[in-house]
């Protein structure tokens, strides 16, 4: 625990978005924040430790909205690399309680976890073992109670074939709970959805109008890799203006968009590469985690042809123009990764963010406080009295984001979590003794 603990002399960025504040002060006092701000005078004398981190930069831990993967090696990976809070986007409760016990005992080391607890979706839903089917609207309320209530959920996801009046009922009973609800609506569309009070949509979400694929047809698919297929095809002959009242309306009703390209540039091959040769792919995940994701890869695209693959491709850079639209708009994204590795790959996704035209502040923001806001959470930013969740940085990643990933300490609740190893132990040993 780093109880009573200054750091002083880096810059500090705060996940707000405002100015970045040189030679700030942090106080870290059990597990939360005490002080953020300029230096001060205030705790000369005080019988505290100091730690001098002049030349660093102080950021926010960082927040994945997004994944499934929970095998220890993707704690791990998630930690080292700087994200503090992940969330699962569907995934059954016993996996999810059972990680956190582990995490929480201290027998493996991860970040916050929050679920959004298992997809809610009708009969037959796309993922089975990560879904609760209902069939009716009294029923979607039920379980969404339920979830809510017993299961102690942090937000609700809706997936692939969930109706309007379903959709309608669970979200009634999220909001009665103060709880947002996420989409990776395809029955419904973005308009709908946004119209029925829905909070978050996510990548696979029907956001979209088609030239060439009317609705009905969209909606006629009997597995995963065919209606993802069928989505390429779609994405691939957007129709801009039919699409706009879409966009228009997730915009006015404050929709939050979740856009995870790195899974989908993943499918068209791209990306592949740079993380098998990555450091923390290659030391952290072994047999196991890499054959379980080929299966993941195979079960989303096992029929697709070479011409399905050439469609994805550019339906991936239709779907960055649309969050190129979706932005210029105003609407606010979110950054997650929908995939194993996610460790790794949310500084993917931050890269993309960057590539719509985002600032390093922007996309800074987008993956801390601006995520934080979304997902109803107290980290994200460094202020006194929040939770301290906190990375330090070796370089500016104002300069390069790529210096997200130079960290030199990684700490959640006052604890410190990761430390690079060539950096010596933390707290560092008082100068004064
Ligand atoms: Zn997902």
């Amino acid at each position: 625990m780093m109880n009573g603990m200054l750091l002083e002399g880096a810059d500090l960025i705060d996940g707000t978005g405002g100015p970045v504040v040189r030679d700030a002060m942090v106080l870290l006092a059990g597990d939360r924040i005490r002080y953020a701000g300029p230096r001060t005078g205030q705790f000369d004398g005080a019988a505290i430790r100091r730690w001098q981190l002049s030349g660093k930069t102080l950021i926010p831990g960082l927040i994945e909205a997004h994944t499934h993967a929970a095998y220890p090696a993707d704690m791990r990976a998630y930690v080292k690399n700087g994200i503090t809070t992940i969330r699962f986007a569907g995934l059954d409760l016993a996996t999810v309680s059972a990680l956190r016990e582990r995490i929480a005992r201290g027998d493996i080391v991860g970040p916050r976890i929050l679920s959004c607890g298992p997809m809610i979706d009708q009969p037959p839903p796309a993922y089975p073992e990560w879904s609760v089917a209902v069939r009716t609207p009294a029923e979607a309320a039920a379980t969404a109670e339920r979830l809510i209530i017993e299961a102690g959920v942090d937000a609700l996801i809706v997936t692939q074939r969930v109706t309007a009046p379903v959709l309608r009922a669970v979200i009634a009973v999220a909001h009665a709970h103060g709880r947002s609800v996420v989409g990776q609506t395809w029955a419904v569309d973005g308009k709908e959805a946004a119209d029925l009070g829905i909070d978050e949509l996510h990548n696979s979400a029907r956001v979209f109008v088609s030239r060439d694929y009317p609705t009905e047809r969209l909606l006629r698919y009997d597995s995963i890799a065919e209606r993802l297929a069928l989505s390429g095809r779609a994405w691939a002959t957007i129709d801009w203006s039919a699409t706009q009242a879409i966009l228009d309306t997730m915009v006015a009703r404050g929709v939050r968009y979740c856009g995870m390209q790195v899974i989908t540039q993943f499918q068209a091959g791209e990306g592949v590469a740079e993380l098998e040769a990555d450091n923390d792919f290659t030391t952290l995940f072994g047999a196991k985690e890499r054959g379980s994701f080929g299966d993941f890869i195979r079960l989303l695209q096992g029929s697709w042809t070479a011409a399905d693959k050439a469609c994805w491709r550019v339906a991936n850079e239709e779907r960055m123009e649309w969050m190129r639209r979706f932005r210029a708009l105003g609407g606010v994204l979110l950054a997650g990764t929908d995939m194993q590795f996610g460790g790794i790959m949310l500084h993917r996704e931050l890269a993309n963010l960057a590539a719509l035209g985002l600032s390093p502040m922007e996309v800074i923001t987008a993956a801390t406080g601006g995520s934080a806001r979304a997902l109803r959470l107290e980290v994200g930013t460094i202020a006194a009295g929040r939770p301290a969740d906190l990375v330090i940085l070796r370089r500016d990643p104002l300069r390069d984001l790529a210096a997200l990933r130079d960290i030199t300490c990684v700490v959640r609740g006052g604890a410190v979590l990761w430390r690079e190893p060539r950096d010596g132990p933390v707290p560092p040993p008082d100068p004064a003794r």
